[in-house]
């Protein structure tokens, strides 16, 4: 390689940042960082109708929440600005004057037509390998439009104007453009300009094989933000989405990511998207946090749900760390410490199977009121099921269902701690009274 590593993610701003761009944009940032290059966001914006100040920042929320930070472009500055492309029509009329002068443009029914070598062209894609046009056969490759006849810059030129004055080393994007690459390095040449290195990234698929819209689920990065995932572990499903280490690792920090990425380990096949294995990838993120890092990460879907934040809202969240795939499901998990639940019939049914069971919670409770000293609570559950010749697991569930009024959720431990002495045996006694 020669020159500084630079790179660039260059959406057509449409409203949203899909899962396909954003890996686009992740496979430029990782490449970028890896190398000790520079990372740019230019921003194709030439469809004035679709492109509107709020889908431009569509873009710049989710790149910024997945932390894919910018060298240059929007609020980075830069020395090769503007960074929209509807800012940058002196610099096209610029080269397309040269590409006028050098006589490689014609008008044909108002438009500019943009003459092409008739020649075989091949490209060395970083990913696909060899890929050859070949420019002699006119009838499959007619001379390509540039320029509208309302004077408007086609998609293909603007593209590679940009490329070459922001010099960019690599261009890391979606194999949906492998094809107009050739078209892009006739170009380079007529302005005389030596290209980038290109590598085309596989597609990505539904689970069923089928291409992935815009209403699919998964498709728009906000989706994940709300819905509970951490940026960490979305970026590390994406990356999973067309690159796999060389070990058999899947779980990957951004940093790790960083370290470990290489265009020669990007998968040639289209990829399949996963919701499952996105929310496994999820949970595997959330369990390396520490209890407060979760308890923080969890506080803005807590907040939503009305649960207000007491002091004791990190052991509360800690508490369910374990239990949870997504962030938006601590808050319907941790409720029940606030606010006892009402007991549904169905929950009391299931403790009734056991007709000892009130017996033994109501020992249960008399031995907890006889401690003195919280911090093994557990104990008397073990002293309750030995006095009575059963294993403790038969209390378990009572109590579970005595504290929270739910078949599932924290340990015990956990439960008992955070209510405290008068609030567990208290609820306790609220079962008792339940069961009679
Ligand atoms: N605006 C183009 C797109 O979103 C950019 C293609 C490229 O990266 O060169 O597909």
């Amino acid at each position: 390689m020669s020159g500084p590593v630079r790179t660039r993610f260059a959406p057509s701003p449409t409203g949203y940042l899909h899962v396909g761009g954003a890996r686009t944009a992740l496979f430029n940032w990782l490449f970028a960082r890896k190398h000790g290059g520079s990372f740019i966001l230019r921003v194709e914006d030439t469809d004035e109708a679709r492109n509107t100040e709020e889908a431009r920042q569509a873009i710049f929320n989710g790149m910024q929440w997945l932390g894919l930070d910018w060298d240059e472009g929007h609020e980075a500055g830069g020395t090769c600005g503007p960074y929209f492309q509807s800012q940058r029509t002196d610099i096209y009329e610029k080269w397309f004057e040269h590409l006028r002068a050098a006589d490689r443009v014609y008008k044909d029914e108002g438009a500019w037509r943009f003459r092409f070598e008739r020649k075989p062209v091949t490209m060395q894609d970083l990913v696909c390998g060899e890929v050859t046009i070949d420019y002699r056969d006119e009838s499959n490759t007619p001379d390509m439009v540039i320029r509208r006849s309302d004077g408007s810059f086609v998609f293909h030129f603007v593209n590679v104007v940009d490329d070459l004055e922001m010099q960019m080393s690599h261009v890391i994007r979606g194999e949906d453009h492998l094809m107009n690459t050739p078209k892009h390095l006739q170009l380079f040449e007529a302005l005389g300009q030596d290209p980038p290195a290109y590598a085309h990234i596989p597609l990505i698929l539904n689970a069923d094989g089928s291409k992935m819209s815009k209403r699919d689920q998964g498709a728009a990065v906000h989706e994940y933000q709300e819905r509970g995932f951490l940026p960490a572990a979305v970026n590390n499903f994406i990356a999973l989405l067309g690159w796999s280490s060389k070990d058999a690792d899947e779980i990957f920090s951004s940093a790790e990511l960083v370290e470990r990425f290489s265009l020669e380990s990007v998968n040639r096949a289209p990829s399949r998207f996963d919701w499952d294995k996105c929310q496994w990838l999820n949970q595997q993120h959330l369990m390396a946090l520490s209890p407060s890092e979760f308890a923080t990460a969890a506080e803005p879907h807590v907040r939503g749900s009305g649960i207000s934040m007491t002091a004791d809202y990190e052991a509360m969240a800690a508490s369910v760390q374990e239990k949870v795939q997504t962030l938006t499901e601590v808050a319907g998990m941790i409720d029940f410490y606030l606010e006892l639940p009402p007991a549904d019939e169905e929950i009391l049914g299931k403790v009734r199977k056991n007709s000892d069971a009130s017996t033994l919670l109501n020992e249960l409770a008399d031995r907890l009121g006889e401690l003195g000293d919280w911090s093994q609570p557990a104990d008397s559950i073990s002293a309750t099921a030995e006095a009575h010749g059963i294993k403790p697991g038969k209390l378990m569930f009572p109590l579970r269902v005595a504290l929270s009024r739910r078949a599932a959720g924290p340990g015990l431990d956990d439960m008992l701690a955070i209510l405290g002495k008068e609030e567990s045996i208290r609820r306790i006694r609220l079962l008792l009274e339940d069961l009679a």
